[in-house]
């Protein structure tokens, strides 16, 4: 066995534990090692049983008087036991694990861990932790009597069951584990082995903080190395003939504009001009707050793309954010002989001999579409694409412009670390005009309320939108089915009166379409929908965003809901209601009524809700820290320029083959664009 066996055919892992580990994304012995507790119970302290209170979180060794299964009237089993350590006795219960009876026996000598409480008027440790103690076997415990680690779960994966593989599989592999990290930059930091081994099983708190900083800047500095080794290859690459910019004809284009740039605009527009002239293919995100006006710009690279006798592609993930920006670039392209061809599942309108814009889904990637002549390909709303679907694209087309465009708020560490290999531009200021958006969380208790508003609202001749929960990660039949059932029971108890439609990502593209369509034309006054509608719609006459279950979502992610209204003239709400209503979730949920600055709000999320939820419902495949945080700026900082530093000397690591395996091995998991 070595760190990279698999975990079918460890011994001790059978197939139906090996099967439940790979939902946790566990496949070799290294994901297991590398699988970190997220915290510790710590039952380090050894107590008598006489000297025991209510309340203490106690270790006690002791010897079991009496074991016995008993049966409550509901039908559920306890198993209960007396434990005597010579200073007194005390009550252990478990419940509904009658099988304990076969394996713990009186006379065993038991050491457990639990908090003491009372239970049917008797001192008791309700479901302790618990081990046999032999003394001439096991000398040091794993479960009790230490700083236990608990690990995240899955159904039929105890920690105590995780943790006794871990201790049983780490030993062996240890020796195995080769550091990568050279000398000058590990000084300082625990060892490799040492902090695998301590984050897993500290002898105290101390261990924990110096494992976990040894693990984290392992985590966050292999990130540096590959992002900035990607960005210093794409540098290298040659564009076939550098673009060159009339201005004549430029300024011409964005005088025919509809409307006056922002100077955020401006500035974004002019780095990305200047990337284009470069000798070396442009690879820059764009992020902007929903309703900044990222489309235009995207519509001014068509343009000099055009001007350069090349085509563009325009990646949307949905087939309705695609259909709008056909209109869109319709608009502004068209006047200048611009044609624009559309290709999605269901639509596929394209002449390749007129067109120098195709706009589609992930349909683009077919290999059916010829992509010869593309010099500029655009990714909009990139966060909801995979990390394979935005390489092969930049695979297919040979050696393009790549401009990627999001509006979900990158904090600044985000930005260092995850993004490293791109440019970032961001527009930070919205279109003269807009008006704040009205926010509310709104009680249950105002509910009623906040519907007559929403009936006054119609009656004024706005429109609506209630979006319904997030019930998982993706669109499915059970989104679906919540929606529909949300719509009916609008339709019929609440607004009988008003025109109400239903929008989900299961739906047809047609009926989508026409869905959305008759929202525009007013012949709908309420839209019912998924979250679906966070990209893409945009019509100035709906002022309310209601948010059923907005405590499933991220703050960044509330945000760009919200930011589907005040597109228009009119005063615009967001309502925020949450099927959850503890204080921590209102709380969360209020900073939406002060703070109207997108990524203060992402760094919000970051801050309550940690990495992982940062991009609303999870960062699509980029990079999964499993144990850094992505707010840490000072580490970030130090291993930046540590991998920079290695960089600049030696780019292709030929100096380091330790650290180059090491990074091919996360390459190949990572599939970085090259
Ligand atoms: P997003 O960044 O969310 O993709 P859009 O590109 O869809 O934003 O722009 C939102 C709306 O703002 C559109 O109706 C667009 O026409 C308008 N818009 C964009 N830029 C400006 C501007 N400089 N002045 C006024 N309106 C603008
Ligand atoms: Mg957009």
């Amino acid at each position: 066995m070595d760190i990279s066996s698999s975990i079918y055919g460890i011994a001790g892992i059978g197939y139906t534990f090996a099967k439940r580990l790979e939902k946790l994304e566990i496949f070799t012995v290294e994901d297991l090692i590398n699988h970190y507790p997220f915290r510790y119970d710590d039952y380090s302290k050894n107590s008598q049983i006489a000297e025991s209170k209510i309340g203490d979180t106690v270790t006690i060794k002791g010897e079991i008087w009496d074991i016995k299964n008993v049966y409550t009237r509901s039908g559920k089993v306890l198993t209960r036991a007396t434990l005597n350590d010579g200073s007194g006795s005390i009550e252990l219960v478990w419940f509904n694990q009658s099988w304990l009876t076969k394996s713990i026996k009186p006379g065993d000598t038991l050491q457990v861990s639990g908090k003491v409480n009372k239970f049917n008027y008797k001192t008791t440790i309700s479901a302790p932790q618990w081990e046999k103690v032999i003394p001439e076997v096991n000398n040091s415990t794993l479960h009790t009597g230490r700083l236990a680690p608990v690990y995240p779960e899955t159904y039929g994966l105890t920690s105590k069951w995780v943790r006794t593989k871990i201790a049983n599989i780490l030993p062996k592999v240890l020796p195995k584990i080769e550091d990568p990290l050279p000398d000058g930059i590990r000084a300082g930091l625990m060892g490799l082995r040492e902090s695998l081994e301590k984050i897993h099983f500290p002898e105290n708190y101390l261990d924990i903080e110096e494992a976990k900083k040894r693990l984290s800047f392992d985590e966050l500095f292999y990130i540096q190395l590959a992002t900035q080794k990607a960005r210093s290859t794409w540098n290298q690459k040659k564009i076939i003939k550098p673009f060159s910019v009339n201005k004549d004809s430029f300024g011409s284009f964005i005088s025919s504009l509809p409307f006056q740039l922002t100077q955020a605009q401006k500035k974004v527009v002019a780095e990305m001009v200047s990337d284009l002239q470069k000798p070396y293919p442009m690879n820059r995100l764009l992020q902007g707050d929903v309703g900044s006006g990222k489309t235009v710009v995207a519509a001014i690279a068509i343009y000099i793309t055009h001007q350069n006798g090349l085509k563009s592609l325009l990646m949307t993930p949905t087939e309705i954010l695609a259909f709008q920006h056909f209109d869109t670039l319709t608009r502004l392209l068209s006047p200048h002989g611009i044609g624009v061809g559309i290709y999605t599942g269901s639509k596929k309108q394209v002449d390749s001999e007129k067109e120098s814009v195709i706009i589609g889904t992930h349909a683009l990637l077919s290999d059916k579409l010829n992509t010869d002549d593309a010099g500029l390909v655009v990714v909009d709303e990139q966060q909801r694409f995979g990390v394979e679907q935005r390489g092969y694209l930049r695979n297919k087309v040979s050696v393009p412009h790549f401009l990627t465009m999001t509006a979900t708020p990158i904090p600044r560490t985000v930005a260092l670390t995850l993004y490293g290999d791109l440019d970032l531009s961001v527009i930070d200021e919205l279109p003269k005009g807009r008006k704040p958006i009205h926010t509310h969380f709104i009680p249950e208790n105002k509910r009623a309320d906040s519907y007559q508003f929403m009936a006054k609202m119609v009656r004024q001749g706005e429109q609506i939108y209630i979006i319904t929960p997030l019930i998982e990660e993706s669109e499915t039949q059970l989104s679906a089915k919540a929606a529909k059932t949300e719509y009916l029971r609008l339709q019929k108890d609440i607004f009988p009166d008003f025109r109400l439609g239903l929008l989900h990502g299961k739906m047809k593209s047609k009926d989508k379409e026409v869905v959305i369509s008759d929202f525009r034309d007013k012949k709908i006054d309420i839209l019912v929908s998924t979250s679906v509608v966070e990209v893409g719609m945009d019509i100035p006459n709906a002022t309310i965003m209601a948010v059923e279950g907005a405590e499933r979502f991220g703050l960044a992610q509330l945000h760009q809901l919200r930011g589907r209204v005040g597109r228009g003239e009119n005063q615009s709400y967001a309502f925020l209601f949450a099927q959850e209503e503890n204080p921590e979730n209102i709380s969360r949920l209020r900073n939406l009524e002060t703070i109207s600055d997108g990524l203060k709000l992402a760094e919000l999320d970051l801050k309550i809700r940690g990495s992982g939820e940062i991009f609303g419902v999870r960062q699509s495949g980029r990079w999964n820290l499993k144990i850094a945080s992505l707010s840490d700026i000072g580490l970030i900082e130090k291993t930046k320029s540590a991998a920079s530093k290695i960089l600049s000397e030696d780019l292709s690591l030929d100096k380091y083959p330790k650290l180059r395996r090491k990074l091919a091995s996360i390459e190949a998991v990572q599939a970085m664009p090259d």
